[in-house]
Protein backbone atom coordinates (compact mmCIF):
# COMPACT_ATOMS: atom_id res chain seq x y z
CA UNK A 1 0.00 0.00 0.00
CA UNK A 2 2.76 2.13 0.95
CA UNK A 3 4.48 1.31 -2.48
CA UNK A 4 1.63 2.73 -4.30
CA UNK A 5 1.22 5.64 -2.96
CA UNK A 6 4.64 6.63 -2.77
CA UNK A 7 5.70 9.82 -3.99
CA UNK A 8 8.57 11.96 -4.56
CA UNK A 9 9.46 15.31 -3.33
CA UNK A 10 12.64 17.66 -3.33
CA UNK A 11 13.54 19.53 -0.29
CA UNK A 12 16.37 22.14 -1.16
CA UNK A 13 18.49 22.93 2.15
CA UNK A 14 19.76 26.12 2.06
CA UNK A 15 23.59 25.48 2.73
CA UNK A 16 23.06 23.15 5.43
CA UNK A 17 26.27 22.14 7.48
CA UNK A 18 25.29 18.76 8.76
CA UNK A 19 27.72 16.41 10.96
CA UNK A 20 26.21 13.20 12.09
CA UNK A 21 29.42 12.01 13.58
CA UNK A 22 30.95 14.15 15.79
CA UNK A 23 28.06 15.30 18.59
CA UNK A 24 25.99 14.21 20.93
CA UNK A 25 22.44 15.12 22.81
CA UNK A 26 23.75 15.68 26.77
CA UNK A 27 21.33 16.54 29.20
CA UNK A 28 23.46 19.54 30.58
CA UNK A 29 22.90 23.35 28.32
CA UNK A 30 26.02 22.82 26.83
CA UNK A 31 25.76 20.67 24.37
CA UNK A 32 28.95 17.84 24.06
CA UNK A 33 30.95 17.91 20.69
CA UNK A 34 33.45 15.48 19.88
CA UNK A 35 35.51 15.23 17.06
CA UNK A 36 34.34 17.49 14.04
CA UNK A 37 33.94 16.03 10.28
CA UNK A 38 31.88 18.91 8.45
CA UNK A 39 29.84 17.68 5.58
CA UNK A 40 28.57 20.31 3.05
CA UNK A 41 25.57 20.05 0.62
CA UNK A 42 22.98 22.28 -0.51
CA UNK A 43 20.17 20.17 -1.44
CA UNK A 44 18.96 16.52 -1.49
CA UNK A 45 16.44 14.66 -3.00
CA UNK A 46 13.95 12.33 -0.88
CA UNK A 47 10.96 9.61 -1.38
CA UNK A 48 8.68 10.01 1.60
CA UNK A 49 5.88 8.16 1.99
CA UNK A 50 2.42 9.53 3.20
CA UNK A 51 1.36 9.56 6.69
CA UNK A 52 1.47 5.93 8.11
CA UNK A 53 -0.33 6.19 11.16
CA UNK A 54 1.27 3.75 13.67
CA UNK A 55 1.57 0.67 11.65
CA UNK A 56 5.23 -0.49 11.27
CA UNK A 57 6.93 0.40 7.93
CA UNK A 58 10.28 -1.69 7.26
CA UNK A 59 12.47 -1.04 5.07
CA UNK A 60 15.91 -2.80 4.03
CA UNK A 61 19.04 -0.52 4.66
CA UNK A 62 19.47 -0.16 0.84
CA UNK A 63 15.75 0.76 0.44
CA UNK A 64 16.38 3.34 3.28
CA UNK A 65 19.92 4.70 1.58
CA UNK A 66 18.09 5.51 -1.54
CA UNK A 67 15.13 7.23 -0.14
CA UNK A 68 17.57 9.61 2.42
CA UNK A 69 19.92 11.96 2.18
CA UNK A 70 23.68 10.61 3.38
CA UNK A 71 23.49 12.79 6.49
CA UNK A 72 19.63 11.53 6.80
CA UNK A 73 20.56 8.41 6.88
CA UNK A 74 23.61 8.65 8.99
CA UNK A 75 21.36 10.22 11.31
CA UNK A 76 17.71 7.98 11.36
CA UNK A 77 19.30 4.68 10.77
CA UNK A 78 22.79 4.73 12.49
CA UNK A 79 21.79 7.36 15.07
CA UNK A 80 24.52 9.53 14.45
CA UNK A 81 23.76 13.45 16.22
CA UNK A 82 24.22 16.56 13.78
CA UNK A 83 26.24 19.11 15.31
CA UNK A 84 23.85 21.92 17.37
CA UNK A 85 23.20 24.74 15.86
CA UNK A 86 23.82 23.86 12.16
CA UNK A 87 20.21 21.68 11.49
CA UNK A 88 17.75 23.45 9.55
CA UNK A 89 15.35 23.76 12.08
CA UNK A 90 16.95 24.61 15.19
CA UNK A 91 15.60 28.38 15.27
CA UNK A 92 12.52 27.70 13.34
CA UNK A 93 9.87 29.39 14.74
CA UNK A 94 6.97 29.17 11.66
CA UNK A 95 3.77 27.76 12.78
CA UNK A 96 3.78 24.18 11.22
CA UNK A 97 4.18 20.79 11.79
CA UNK A 98 7.59 18.64 11.87
CA UNK A 99 7.28 15.31 10.42
CA UNK A 100 9.30 12.10 10.15
CA UNK A 101 11.77 12.42 7.40
CA UNK A 102 11.30 8.91 6.57
CA UNK A 103 7.66 7.45 6.97
CA UNK A 104 6.31 11.30 6.70
CA UNK A 105 4.43 10.20 10.29
CA UNK A 106 3.35 13.35 11.85
CA UNK A 107 6.19 14.13 15.01
CA UNK A 108 6.12 17.61 16.41
CA UNK A 109 3.58 20.94 16.22
CA UNK A 110 5.17 24.31 16.15
CA UNK A 111 2.85 25.20 19.65
CA UNK A 112 5.42 22.12 21.08
CA UNK A 113 8.23 23.77 20.20
CA UNK A 114 10.72 26.32 22.43
CA UNK A 115 14.65 27.60 22.30
CA UNK A 116 16.01 25.08 25.01
CA UNK A 117 19.12 26.77 24.27
CA UNK A 118 21.39 24.11 23.07
CA UNK A 119 21.35 24.35 19.48
CA UNK A 120 18.76 21.24 18.16
CA UNK A 121 15.27 22.11 17.85
CA UNK A 122 12.97 21.30 21.28
CA UNK A 123 9.36 20.23 22.03
CA UNK A 124 7.54 19.81 25.55
CA UNK A 125 5.72 16.88 23.99
CA UNK A 126 4.91 14.72 20.54
CA UNK A 127 2.01 15.29 18.38
CA UNK A 128 0.61 11.48 19.37
CA UNK A 129 2.43 9.58 22.37
CA UNK A 130 1.68 6.53 20.07
CA UNK A 131 3.89 8.10 17.52
CA UNK A 132 7.43 7.93 19.39
CA UNK A 133 8.86 5.03 21.23
CA UNK A 134 11.19 5.53 23.74
CA UNK A 135 14.10 3.32 24.80
CA UNK A 136 16.95 3.70 27.14
CA UNK A 137 20.38 4.17 25.35
CA UNK A 138 23.64 3.90 27.34
CA UNK A 139 26.01 5.11 24.99
CA UNK A 140 28.63 7.40 25.18
CA UNK A 141 28.82 6.85 28.68
CA UNK A 142 25.63 8.25 29.90
CA UNK A 143 22.02 7.19 30.48
CA UNK A 144 19.78 8.94 28.54
CA UNK A 145 16.20 7.91 26.85
CA UNK A 146 15.96 7.30 22.89
CA UNK A 147 13.33 8.54 20.82
CA UNK A 148 12.54 6.65 18.02
CA UNK A 149 9.44 6.85 14.93
CA UNK A 150 7.30 4.36 16.59
CA UNK A 151 6.56 3.58 12.83
CA UNK A 152 9.43 3.52 11.02
CA UNK A 153 12.14 3.05 13.53
CA UNK A 154 13.69 6.04 12.95
CA UNK A 155 16.04 7.62 15.24
CA UNK A 156 15.31 10.92 16.30
CA UNK A 157 16.93 12.39 19.50
CA UNK A 158 16.51 12.25 22.84
CA UNK A 159 14.06 13.00 25.61
CA UNK A 160 15.14 14.77 28.81
CA UNK A 161 13.00 15.65 32.39
CA UNK A 162 14.25 18.96 32.07
CA UNK A 163 11.72 20.80 29.77
CA UNK A 164 9.58 23.67 30.64
CA UNK A 165 5.86 23.07 31.70
CA UNK A 166 3.34 21.79 30.99
CA UNK A 167 5.74 18.16 31.01
CA UNK A 168 8.75 19.13 32.09
CA UNK A 169 10.08 17.33 29.07
CA UNK A 170 12.55 18.37 26.17
CA UNK A 171 12.38 16.14 23.31
CA UNK A 172 15.68 17.14 21.50
CA UNK A 173 15.65 16.16 17.99
CA UNK A 174 17.72 16.30 14.86
CA UNK A 175 16.46 18.59 12.19
CA UNK A 176 17.66 15.66 9.87
CA UNK A 177 15.44 13.20 11.23
CA UNK A 178 12.42 15.46 10.25
CA UNK A 179 10.86 17.13 7.30
CA UNK A 180 9.13 20.88 8.22
CA UNK A 181 5.66 21.68 6.60
CA UNK A 182 4.74 25.24 7.61
CA UNK A 183 0.82 25.55 8.69
CA UNK A 184 -1.54 26.37 5.49
ZN1 LIG B 1 9.20 7.33 10.72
Amino acid sequence: MFGLARIRITITARNVNADTRGSVHSDTSTCAIMTQSRLRYTGMTQKLYPDSGVAPLTRSDAQWREALSPEAFAVTRLKHTERPFTGRYWDTTEAGTYYCVCCGTPLFASDTKFDAGCGWPSYFEPIDPEHVREVRDTSHGMVRTEVLCNVCDAHLGHVFPDGPPPTGLRYCMNSLSMRFEPAK
